[in-house]
């Protein structure tokens, strides 16, 4: 009940409870904002909620349509989301009709991830764009009567794929809605979709999760420890898809590692520092580099913290003592300065950039700011 698959975002709960009490439910909806934060999730509850047997504003998540919406399997409600060109297909097959069967087994399988975890974003391998043949599908089966009681439900995912044609087609729906069809298209890019369409839906922005619902999540649905899930939650920066991304990742390694980066940082060990430059820019995995600044800014957050505002708030609490230390052996005048500096390397990373020579002038540079300046000389 009460939509309880979608994380947070409870600002958007309240609205579609609204519009759903009042009775008034849009021909389309845009859910728009940014990746992984629960748009898709949102948009299958909706489905779910429409066609669920007992009706009112929020599904029973019991009845045998609601069951048939959980495992997407449910015929009111139809998944629209890119696919790749078939061989030699042709303007008139469907969407599915050229596809051999290795992508059909992908699809398959891609949506029955999608069905246990809606935070999983569809990709199946050489798609890139919504096809005509999908949209036009929607429309045909749009003028046929419903399989089912209930309404039906298009779910566009990553509308923002929808290239020129499609757009065009998909536009002319909208403009003319059946009264019983609801569209949802979902986006973290809405700045790429025809305004004329956007103009159409009704638009919902959602918002990023809070590293607190984020934890939440993580602990219940994939059993993390509070520690590990909080290092995840912080790496994710608001995305639950981010943090699900990362559950392969050993954050625990990649924490004891920045630690280590951090002592050397403190006695500005230049050997240390090349020797891990050249590791990193041999595995060329800026995945984990990535991992691996953000940590680094994750323990220097934490010194602050420590250092001038409340333990309590510090991320890493199984580790205090350790902090403690690198208050007394770091200058933490610069520490600021210091996180800004990993957040320009990170901008980097997505750059053609040689990880090696990256990280070695971010540690010569942390090295600079962090360096205890002897005593005597201040003043
Ligand atoms: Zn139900």
């Amino acid at each position: 009940m009460s939509w309880e698959r979608v994380i947070g975002q409870h600002r958007v709960k309240n609205l579609l409870r609204q519009i759903l009490s009042s009775g008034r439910v849009p021909s389309a909806f845009l859910f728009e904002g940014p990746e992984g934060v629960g748009k898709d999730a949102m948009a299958i509850e909706l489905a779910k909620t429409l066609n669920c047997e007992r009706g009112g504003i929020e599904p029973c998540d019991n009845c045998p349509s609601c069951k048939q919406a959980d495992s997407l399997q449910h015929p009111n409600i139809r998944l629209v989301f890119p696919l790749p060109r078939g061989e030699s297909e042709t303007k008139d097959d469907g969407p599915l009709d050229r596809l051999d069967e290795k992508t059909m087994k992908r699809i398959r399988e891609e949506i029955a991830v999608k069905s246990q975890d809606p935070y999983h974003r569809i990709s199946i391998p050489r798609a890139q764009v919504i096809k005509i043949s999908s949209i036009r599908e929607v429309i045909h089966e749009d003028s046929l009567s419903l399989y089912q009681q209930g309404r039906r439900a298009v779910i566009v995912m990553q509308a923002e794929e929808v290239g020129t044609e499609s757009a065009n087609a998909l536009l002319k729906v909208l403009e003319e809605p059946n009264p019983g069809t609801v569209f949802i298209l979902t986006t973290s890019r809405r700045s790429s979709l025809l305004p004329t369409i956007v103009s159409r839906c009704q638009s919902l922005r959602f918002d990023l999760l809070s590293e607190d619902e984020i934890v939440d999540a993580l602990v219940k649905r994939h059993s993390l420890s509070q520690a590990d899930a909080r290092l995840k939650a912080r790496l994710a920066a608001g995305s639950f898809s981010k943090a699900v991304e990362l559950l392969e990742t050993d954050t625990m390694e990649i924490r004891a590692e920045a630690l280590d980066v951090l002592r050397d940082v403190a006695v500005r060990n230049l050997s240390q520092f090349s020797a891990r430059a050249r590791r990193l820019q041999e595995s060329k995995d800026i995945i984990r580099v990535e991992a691996l600044l953000k940590m680094l800014q994750i323990w220097l957050r934490d010194v602050a913290v420590l250092r001038f505002g409340s333990s309590s708030d510090v991320i890493n609490q199984d580790q205090t003592s350790t902090l403690e230390k690198m208050v007394r052996s770091f200058n933490t005048s610069n520490l600021i300065e210091a996180v800004n500096a990993i957040d320009s390397s990170i901008r980097e990373l997505n750059g053609n950039v040689n990880l090696g020579l990256l990280f070695v002038n971010l540690l010569l540079n942390l090295s600079g700011l962090l360096e205890k300046k002897n005593e005597a000389q201040s003043v």
